[in-house]
């Protein structure tokens, strides 16, 4: 099993969850660009039921493309982002890949919002692309 172990870079904010992933990409959307303060995010989709928190995390709500809302938890402390909820993926939290304590095992396995990915971002791999989120609509 996944290691999803790990915490804000204060160390205020910690989380464990017992589960493997639902999945893992590297998303490119504008939202995550601002948030992370670099090109693109990297992800680890956990079910919420799976996942504990230790610290109390604030929260930013604002409307993804889909009008629907996306939460935000970040450390009150250092800022540092652990994971968002979106309404449109219900019982999933998806964790930013960049507080695990452990991402050794971590392989990412698709890119989405490629069409507002920095043009000079070139990951290599087998990355299956999608210019927003992939599925229907
Ligand atoms: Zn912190
Ligand atoms: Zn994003």
């Amino acid at each position: 099993m996944a290691q999803i172990v790990g915490g804000c870079l204060c160390g205020q904010v910690r989380y464990s969850a017992n589960a493997d992933p639902a999945f893992t990409g590297v998303c490119h959307c504008t939202a995550c660009q601002k948030e992370s303060g670099t090109a693109f995010n990297v992800v680890v989709a956990v079910p919420q039921a799976a996942l504990s928190i230790q610290g109390t995390p604030k929260t930013y709500t604002k409307k993804g493309d889909s009008g629907k809302e996306i939460v935000s938890k970040f450390c009150p402390n250092c800022g540092s982002t652990i994971l968002s909820e979106a309404e449109i993926m219900p019982g999933i939290s998806i964790v930013r890949a960049g507080t695990l304590d452990d991402p050794s095992w971590l392989q990412p396995s698709m890119e989405i919002y490629c069409d507002s990915a920095q043009p000079w971002v070139k990951l290599g791999g087998d990355l299956k692309r999608f210019p927003k989120m992939p599925g229907p609509g």
